[in-house]
């Protein structure tokens, strides 16, 4: 007979990190899947978290993860670094399956599988991703010294990516759909001072142009539709995230755009004992502590639930 556990945690984000914790000095020794490339989650792509409370001088993203996962093993978590394929969460036991389709049971589950980022939905992006096409300015931006690069974007990752970016690229070249920046005053102020940032306003992008790796991009004006041609040699797409909620999808009540739904202020789905917390739920805030917050109430909610459970 496989073993029953008591909570099988999806994801290892701050969410996911944080609902380890609270399950496993609980007692509940929690089994986390981490996922097999991205463990850590989001806060892996940058570098300096300045606003997680705790840390007066900041500290990298990759390191504020691994004291989390540390912190959740400390008391007993169980890590797999491996991702869930597949999961039946209708039934009183949960079933959640691996990538080498190996069955795991469990009486809870709490989802957190955070956002991945938007793609812009353009032919050529998959064929020249990682050929000058990215999502990602701190794994990818050192690629790009003294190159030509663009930013797709208008929020505050775009303007952070292109601040970063500036470090290395000849130029930084944000291309925004709108006459103003949508993210939050001091970032834009930041980077309207920057030298070597130019703004291509009122523009969409058409193609991405490249034999074997990126050599321009088209944009087209939503002002007049005339049509440019930039030479760039690195693209940063910053649009934005999707949920990570296919793996639910079909079982877990999700919203329009894909989130899963909670009821009220709990971390409760429609099935009972399957609870979701982090940027997974979260159209709003969207950031790690607030993800770490959900994660905590997921956890508490799970135990409560074990409580009654026969
Ligand atoms: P995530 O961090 O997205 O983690 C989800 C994890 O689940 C991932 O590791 C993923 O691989 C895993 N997963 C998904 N599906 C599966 C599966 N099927 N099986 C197993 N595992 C799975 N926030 C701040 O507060 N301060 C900042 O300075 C800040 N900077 C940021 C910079 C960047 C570049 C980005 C992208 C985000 C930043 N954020 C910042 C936002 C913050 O990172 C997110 O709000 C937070 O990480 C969300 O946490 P989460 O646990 O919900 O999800």
């Amino acid at each position: 007979m496989t073993q029953i556990h008591d909570v099988i945690i999806i994801g290892s984000g701050p969410a996911g990190y944080t609902a380890a914790i609270y399950a496993a000095r609980a007692n509940l020794k929690p089994l986390i899947f981490e996922g097999a490339l991205e463990s850590g989650g989001a806060l892996m792509n940058t570098t300096e978290v300045e606003n997680y409370p705790g840390f007066p001088e900041g500290i990298d993203g990759p390191d504020l993860m691994a004291n989390m996962r540390a912190q959740a093993e400390r008391f007993g978590a169980e890590l797999i670094t491996d991702d869930v394929t597949a999961v039946d969460l209708t039934g009183e036991i949960k079933i959640v399956k691996d990538s080498d389709d190996v069955e795991y049971r469990a009486k809870a589950v709490i989802l957190a599988m955070g956002s991945g980022y938007r793609r812009l939905g353009l032919p050529d992006e998959e064929r020249l991703s990682g050929r000058g096409v990215s999502w990602c300015a701190t794994c990818d931006g050192a690629f790009f010294r003294d190159k030509p690069i663009a930013v797709i974007g208008g929020g505050d990752s775009a303007v952070e990516e292109a601040t970063f970016l500036s470090r290395f690229g000849s130029k930084v070249v944000l291309v925004h759909r709108r006459d103003q920046l949508r993210a939050s005053k001091i970032m834009a102020d930041r980077a309207e001072r920057d030298p070597k940032i130019e703004f291509a306003w009122n523009s969409t992008i058409e193609s991405i142009n490249g034999a074997n790796s990126v050599e321009s991009i088209t944009l087209r004006s939503t002002l007049d539709g005339s049509l440019r041609d930039i030479e760039i040699n690195g693209l940063f797409i910053a649009i934005g995230h999707d949920p990570r909620s296919e793996l639910v999808q079909g079982q877990v009540d999700l919203d329009a755009a894909g989130y899963v739904l909670v009821q009220g202020r709990t971390t409760e789905t429609n099935l009972p004992g399957v609870f979701a917390c982090g940027d997974l739920v979260d159209h709003t805030y969207r950031q790690a502590v607030t993800a770490a917050g959900t994660g905590c109430s997921a956890a508490l909610d799970a135990e409560r639930y074990l409580q009654d459970f026969e």
